[in-house]
């Protein structure tokens, strides 16, 4: 089970602007990262290529020139870099996912046969969203810590934890998502 994951400022910027530079149009593309043991980090996304299909409801990317970039960068990392979720925009609109959003990423999960994350970014602010394997359903994450090089995201029950351990309840309820 994650607890938590890391992105790096550099990647987190990349959505933004990438989802301002296609607005109106959705935008997206992989995750890519590294699993260490309880967490993931992210390091790198993709972004749209000439054979996704783009519309303002809509993001589908081809498997075709992602696979591509995923594969030089798991060469260049000699073997440790991988795919550990997808990305998309929904300019200007809700952080939430949609109905079609959940399924894809059931669907995704489920064949990858490992926990996944699922950032939406609408061109202000990037909500992560961990998928797990199973049936453990999805969390929305939320901020930690920040510092020079990431921001940290816990899961609700991560964060829970940490404040039972520290005998500080003063964050309030952590929202799990149906
Ligand atoms: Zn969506």
């Amino acid at each position: 089970m994650i607890e938590g994951i890391l992105v790096d400022h550099a990647a987190a910027e990349n959505m933004l602007k990438c989802t301002q530079q296609h607005r109106p149009l959705e935008a997206g593309g992989l995750v890519l990262g590294l699993r260490k043991g309880l967490y993931l980090h992210v390091t790198e996304i993709t972004r749209p290529l000439p054979w996704d299909r783009q519309s303002s409801t809509r993001f589908q990317r081809s498997p075709k020139g992602h696979r591509i970039a995923a594969l030089r960068r798991w060469r260049k990392s000699g073997g440790k870099m991988d795919w550990i979720g997808e990305w998309h925009s929904h300019p200007g609109f809700s952080l939430s996912p949609s109905s079609i959003d959940i399924r894809n990423w059931h669907d995704i999960v489920r064949q990858r046969k490992a926990e996944m994350i699922f950032p939406i970014c609408d061109g202000r602010e990037t909500a992560f969203y961990l998928q797990c394997w199973g049936d453990r359903g999805k969390f929305l994450l939320r901020q930690f810590e920040k510092d020079a090089v990431g921001t940290f995201y816990l899961t609700p029950a991560a964060i829970k934890r940490r404040l039972r351990e520290t005998g500080n309840e003063a964050y309030g309820p952590t929202v799990e998502l149906p």
